[in-house]
Formats: structure tokens, sequence, C-alpha cells
């Protein structure tokens, strides 16, 4: 059967058939295009918000089978979309019209506790990595749900509960193994190009498919951390004792807090701490953290790493449809404090939410010319994400973040190129680079990706222009 591709560049065109077979046979993953049974199922993304219609998904199973997916794409004209963990907010893992190499049956992790070093196949997820990891003890700074992907997150950065100890995830990647535009495959980093690797810690995928990351590993676990939830009637004593707590805090402890709506329907403001360190020190460090207010519900406790990095996981399910902008911030006097309390109580559905995440520690310690990452003086990160159960409240949902985004300008510095969704455009992606580094990257890009090929990601064009 002849196989059509529509994508709004091109119009509509049928696929040369042949070319489908061979890829088809070529590849050990399964490729599925649209007149197949798994491929709805397979378009769809962590943001139900997204629905797109590919021209065919590769399922990439070894380095080989994404050579072979990019290859067909550069012979057939099509541009490739790339899906990790698929939770990128924007949707990018996937593009009408094009292929969209899917590396999830790439999520192997092979641990040498020795060296302290991992090595992950470009589609593992976080959950996968941190078991693999924890079975010796050891783990990298990884993102706090589990099912996202170690490929995104990576790429664009990586905040978590360690960057506070071990900076950002990023940070950590010591190589990569990259199949590029053409169709070879480089190495990142020590041996291979380290201007590629530079480009890795944090240009998206702007660069190619990362086959292989090869992350630095350190001792951890177990962990003190949970939740704390105080009433929403205290938000505004709750944040403000979370900016003077988290000003002081030590690099071992990490601390985030939301304003949200618990699954019994009551609006409350969480204080989630996650103490890296001996227990004893994380018993000191919590005790005037747990003591305040006192909270309504103390769940923190002595835990595996792994709980710690799962434990949000049922508050962020697949398929929802999810409306998400944010800043960095300078800070958070009370004006900024106050703006957040006053637009939490006009929150227009019980499934959004407002997250402020602490940086600073080793985020800040790592020198800032080694990585593409920008803002490490950034004390915090914002953001703004909102859900609705019900079609008729989307256009709600969406002002009202909006609205509390506008509000939050005069406190911002940038943004987190992982934290841009559907709403944000193009100079939101040089925003998150400042214009050093968005030059830097796109003279790197003009070299690894000149015809733009991998565009569907917080691009930046070979051009250097934000259009
Ligand atoms: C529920 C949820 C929780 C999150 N928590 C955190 C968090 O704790 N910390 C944090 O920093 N961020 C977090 N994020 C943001 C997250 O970092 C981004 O959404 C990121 O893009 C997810 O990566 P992914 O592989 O799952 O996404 P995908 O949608 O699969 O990929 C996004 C883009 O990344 C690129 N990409 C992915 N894998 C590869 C690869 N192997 N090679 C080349 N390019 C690749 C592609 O450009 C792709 O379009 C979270 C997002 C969600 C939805």
């Amino acid at each position: 059967m002849a196989i059509t591709v529509s994508s709004p560049g091109t119009g509509s065109r049928p696929l040369d058939t042949e070319a489908v077979r061979a890829l088809r046979t070529a590849l050990r993953g399964e490729l599925l295009t649209p007149d197949h049974a798994g491929y709805d199922g397979a378009r769809r993304v962590w943001n139900g918000m997204v629905d797109r219609r590919p021209a065919a998904i590769a399922h990439c199973a070894e380095t080989a089978d994404v050579v072979a997916a990019v290859g067909f794409a550069r012979a057939q004209g099509l541009p490739v979309a790339v899906r990790g963990g698929g939770h990128s907010a924007a949707g990018h893992a996937v593009a009408d019209g094009a292929l969209v190499v899917d590396l999830s049956p790439m999520n192997d992790v092979q641990v040498d506790p020795g060296a302290r070093l991992a090595r992950a196949g470009g589609g593992a997820t976080w959950g996968r990595f941190d078991a693999a990891t924890q079975a010796h003890g050891l783990a990298t700074t990884g993102g706090a749900i589990s099912t996202t992907g170690i490929g995104g997150l990576t790429l664009g950065g990586g905040l978590g509960y360690l960057m506070r100890s071990y900076g950002l995830a990023c940070d950590n990647l010591a190589a990569a193994e990259v199949v590029t535009a053409d169709g070879r495959v480089v190495e990142a980093g020590e041996g291979g190009d380290a201007e590629l690797l530079w480009g890795l810690r944090g240009g998206g995928g702007n660069f190619g498919v990362v086959t292989r990351f090869d992350f630095r590993l350190h001792p951890v676990g177990p962990v003190l951390g949970g939740m704390l939830v105080h009433p929403a009637e205290r938000a505004p004593e709750v944040l403000r004792f979370y900016r003077d707590v988290t000003q002081l805090a030590p690099d071992a402890l990490s601390l985030f807090v939301a304003l949200l709506t618990s699954p019994e329907g009551m609006p409350i403001v969480a204080l989630i701490p996650v103490y890296n360190g001996p227990i004893e020190d994380g018993e000191r460090v919590l005790a005037p953290i747990r003591a305040f207010g006192p909270p309504l519900a103390d769940q923190v406790a002595v835990m595996p790493y792994t709980a710690v990095q799962s434990m949000l996981d049922a508050g962020f399910p697949s398929g929802l449809p999810v409306y998400w902008r944010s800043h960095f911030l300078n800070g958070i006097g009370d004006d900024a404090l106050d703006t957040i309390v006053a637009a939490f109580g006009r929150i227009g559905s019980p499934l959004s939410a407002v997250l402020i995440e602490h940086l600073g520690g080793a985020v800040g310690h790592v020198d800032r010319d080694s990585s593409a990452f920008d803002h490490r003086d950034a004390e915090y990160n914002l953001a703004i994400i909102s859900r609705w159960p019900d079609p008729a409240m989307a256009d709600g949902c969406i002002a009202w973040t909006r609205d509390l985004w506008d509000a939050m300008q005069p406190h911002a510095r940038g943004v987190y190129v992982n934290y841009l969704g559907v709403g944000d455009t193009p100079d939101r992606v040089r925003a998150a680079y400042g214009d050093a580094k968005y030059q830097r990257l796109a003279a790197l890009k003009a070299r690894y990706d000149p015809a733009n090929v991998f565009r569907f990601n917080q691009n930046i064009p070979p051009s250097g222009d934000t259009g």
C-alpha cells in the first residue's frame, strides 16, 4: 500500500514504497507507518495537547538502526524528529510529516562501578538509569519523574534533587556517541569532538541523535526526603520560610516547593526536601523545616534514592493536555511571592500547579564555559503548569498561565530550555543561552547539521537567526 506524507511545508506526496520496504528490512526495531495498528499509540506523547501525524515511526534498537533511519529520511527529503522519553512539553518528539527516530528500545544501562561510570542507551528513562546505577549504590543528577527520558533532559541541562551536590545532569556527561545528519557516527568528548560535547551539555537535540550517553556517577543513598504538606491559606508564610531556608541551605539539601491541589481536592502548598548526605546530618538540617507550621502531613522519611526519584510519578500521568510556561528567577522577594499566591487563588483547574525549584550549590560552582547551559547563577526556576480534564477549561487555563507568567516577568532572568512549551516562541531559545553561547551553538549546528534536518527541538538554526 502506498504511504502518503503530508506536512505543512511540502503538502502531500507518496513515500517511495521500495525505500520503505528496504528500511523495514534493515531495522532491527519496528517501522510503524500510518497503516499500522500500533501507529496511533506510538505517535502519542506525554502532552495530550500534541496530536501530530508523522510519516513513519522507526523504533531503533541499535546505532545501526538510527544510521539507517536518518539515511532513509535524508534520501526521502523527510525532516527527522527524535523521541527519547516523549516528555517534551512542546511535544518535539513527534512532528507532522517527519520520520520519528524513536529510541525507546535503546534503553540498556551498563555500569562500571570501579570507574564510577554509566553507559546508557539514548532512549533510557531515569527510572531505568537509577535502578541500574543504584544497584551499585551510585547515581548521578537526573529528573524527578522516573518516566522522563535521560536524552532530552540531559541535552537541555538536567535539574534534579542531586544538582546542588553534583551539578546538572549535563555536567556529569563525560562522553557521547552521536549519529549526525549525514549519517556519520561520531564521538563527543575525550578522544572525540570536545566542542560537540560542550554543545550536548545543554544545547538540546540540535546536533544529531545521541545513541549513547556516558555519565559520571557518585555514591548516593539512602536519602532523607519526602513531602511536607501545608494548607494553601498558609502559602504566604510557607513561601517566605522556603525562601529564607534556601538562602542558607547546605549543598546537600535540595528544596522545592509546589502550590497544587491534593488528590482529595484541597489546595495545598508542599515543601519537598531531599537531603543527600549522612542521615544524622539530614535529620538535623531538616528538623526546623519539619517543625515549621507544623505541616498537615509530614511524609519525610529515610528512603532509597530510587523511591525519592519516583515519589511524584503518580501526579504526572501521560496524556493530559498541558500548557507549561517558565522563567528562571533572580530571587523571590515578597512581591514575587505575593504575585504567585494571588494567582494560585484564581487557579482554573485542580490539575494545575506552580513549582519553584532552588538551584545554586554545585550548579553555580561549575565553570560557566564548560557547557552550553548558561544560567548558572539563577537562584530559582519557576514552572507554571496548567492541565485540565475537560476541553472546555482549556482557554481559561491557558489564560491563567499566561497572566501569571507575564506578572512574573519583572523577576525573571532567561529560561530553562527544557521548560519551554507549546506557547513559547523561537526568541525564548536565545533567551535560554544568551547571545554569545547562542552564536557558538549556531556555529556548531552549521558544522553538524547545515540543512537543519534536526529542527523539531528547541531549535538553533545554523544561521543563528531566531526567525
Ligand atoms: C513529567 C515531567 C517531569 C519533568 N521533570 C524534569 C526534571 O526533574 N528536571 C528537568 O531538568 N526537566 C524535567 N522535565 C523537562 C524535561 O527535561 C524535558 O521535557 C525533556 O525534553 C524530556 O526529555 P525526553 O527524552 O523525555 O523528551 P522527548 O520529548 O522524547 O525529547 C525531547 C527532545 O529532546 C531531544 N532528544 C531526546 N533524546 C534525544 C537523543 N537521544 N538524541 C538527540 N536528541 C534527543 C529531541 O530534540 C527531542 O525532540 C520534565 C518534564 C516532564 C513532562
